[in-house]
């Protein structure tokens, strides 16, 4: 054999390796045990671990985990997840030699759980399938589809005017009890028939609204398919701060597998003030108002996760609705800015319109959603198409209408056509409206034969026509959520039936 050929030198090369292999022996790590030196509100600092990782999960006595947050040569940041109240000075911690996960599998569905995967509802324990870490890559813009599909929450104002599609982000913002959490919720209980799993994620909220939320979902049978992950305002600061993230994991476990989730965060105002605090107790340098210098990034790579992922990977999806609060309905301060920038559009909910009893108290003119068009079924496009543009020609000329001008005809029609658009979107909470049951009523609105029926009149004149919708053919029901297009016939047909049936509340002028 030449001395110099390849198959020489690789041969030569292999020996080598496999007299390492033969002597190679693990080295054992000892186990590194630091010393708790200072205790704060849900912060500790830790000495004696040089070898610690950013992000590291750390073991205190007492079944007790904390993250290593701040990594500095000395000493090292904790952030706490749970109860420390038995902490104290010199305790002694462990590292682990992993980064926070969270239980993923079936067991979770229409259970109420805290980050760490602990359940809260007072049912047996689960068994789990596997962990996954709470902060994932986001997938890759390869990996990603178009958002294609609607996700119908059964709120007429939303999925006629700003509609969302499955796996788009939507971000849900209003002052305090304008609604917000209302919207959110609908749009869980209207996913029954939709084949979508929804989690419900409620960060730093009272333990009194949290239990109403779960109470409301379990009464519609929204549980069978939601799992609701809870942190309460006493919690610890970290737990608050984990929650989205632990959250999101779960929701990607069921992505990856082929499905489509929803996901609400109630609310990353909560989320920032808890991250917030966990910074300025570790002394990070606080900037635009106390915030630290990362909290955009802390809400973009949580929002970066919601995708809908290309067929080669099972085609599942996460649409996310985050939520946020203003304050004084001030939509430009600093976190809902920073949410508007980071999400796919929002719906703004007003305090006036919800004093003026317009419910859901959707501005209309304040919300967008930047893909949901596309995601819209041709059925449904076809019958909302003229209905934005008449309704803002209507809020425009709503104002002068107001000074008592008197107004020339066609101008009064379009205040008129306006006021029965505005009353036909309004919708109790907690009672989605259906597909098919939303053609029929906005084709008549948009075809104007509510135009003639007194406002009082209106709310019984829907009804008729909802009840025309469940019993049209179930093959034309069929068709709406279909990608076809919308036959004339069956428009009108439709039509037809809608105008006889309103004929009784006409008032002939
Ligand atoms: P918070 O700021 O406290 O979280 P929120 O903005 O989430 O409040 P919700 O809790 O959803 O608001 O709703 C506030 C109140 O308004 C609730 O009592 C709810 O029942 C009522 N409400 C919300 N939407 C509607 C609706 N479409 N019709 C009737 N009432 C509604
Ligand atoms: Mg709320």
């Amino acid at each position: 054999m030449e001395p110099f050929s390849l198959k020489h030198i690789l041969d030569s090369t292999f020996d080598g390796i496999n007299q390492s292999l033969d002597t190679y022996s693990p080295k054992v790590i000892p186990k590194e045990i630091g010393i708790v030196t200072t205790l704060s509100t849900g912060i500790v600092k830790v000495s004696g671990l040089p070898g610690v990782g950013f992000e590291e999960l750390l073991k205190f006595p007492g079944d007790l985990y904390g993250i290593a947050f701040n990594v500095d040569e000395d000493e090292i940041g904790v952030v706490l997840l749970g109860e420390y109240w038995h902490l104290h000075a010199g305790d002694e911690v462990e590292r682990t030699g992993r980064v926070m996960d969270v239980p993923v599998g079936d067991a979770l569905i229409g259970r109420v759980i805290n980050p760490l995967g602990k359940p809260l509802d007072g049912k047996e324990a689960m068994v789990f399938e596997k962990h996954l870490p709470i902060e994932r890559p986001s997938p890759a813009i390869v990996d990603r589809e178009p958002v294609t599909v609607p996700l119908q929450t059964g709120i007429k104002v939303v999925d006629a005017l700003i509609p969302v599609g499955r796996g788009q982000r939507e971000l849900i913002m209003g002052d305090r009890q304008t609604g917000k959490t209302s919207v959110a919720i609908d749009a869980i209980i209207n996913q029954h028939d939709q084949n979508v799993l929804c989690i419900y994620c409620s960060i730093g909220q009272r333990a009194a609204s949290v239990a109403k939320v779960i109470a409301d979902l379990r009464e519609r049978g929204a549980m069978d398919y939601t799992i609701v992950v809870v942190t309460e305002g006493n919690d610890a600061p970290g737990l608050n701060f984990i929650a989205p993230y632990a959250a999101t994991s779960i929701a990607e476990y069921f992505m990856e597998k082929g499905r489509d989730v929803l996901i609400v965060y109630d609310d990353l105002t909560h989320h920032a003030r808890a991250y917030r605090e966990i910074s300025l107790l570790l002394r990070r340098p606080p900037g635009r108002e106390a915030f630290p210098g990362d909290i955009f990034y802390i809400h973009s790579r949580l929002l970066e996760r919601s995708t809908h992922l290309r067929k080669g990977l099972g085609g599942g999806s996460l649409t996310a609705l985050p939520i946020v609060e203003t304050e004084a309905q001030n939509i430009s301060a600093y976190i809902p800015t920073n949410l508007i920038s980071i999400t796919d559009g929002q719906i703004y909910l007003s305090p006036t319109l919800f004093e003026l009893g317009v419910l859901p108290a959707v501005d209309v003119g304040k919300s967008v959603s930047r893909v949901g068009g596309k995601a819209q079924r041709p059925a449904y496009r076809s019958v909302t198409g003229a209905l934005k543009l008449a309704y803002s020609q209507f809020e425009e000329l709503e104002t002068f209408a107001k000074f008592g001008t008197r107004l020339d005809e066609h101008t009064r029609k379009i205040i008129e056509h306006g006021r029965r658009i505005r009353a036909c979107l309004k919708q109790p909470a907690s009672e989605p409206v259906t597909l098919s049951e939303q053609i029929v009523v906005l084709l008549a609105l948009t075809n104007g034969l509510f135009d003639p029926i007194p406002l009082s009149k209106m709310k019984e004149a829907e009804m008729v026509l909802r009840k025309i919708a469940t019993e049209l053919p179930e093959e034309m029901r069929q068709g709406f959520a279909t990608p076809s297009a919308f036959a004339e016939s069956t428009r009108q047909t439709i039509l037809q039936l809608a105008e006889k049936a309103l004929e009784p509340f006409n008032v002939k002028i």
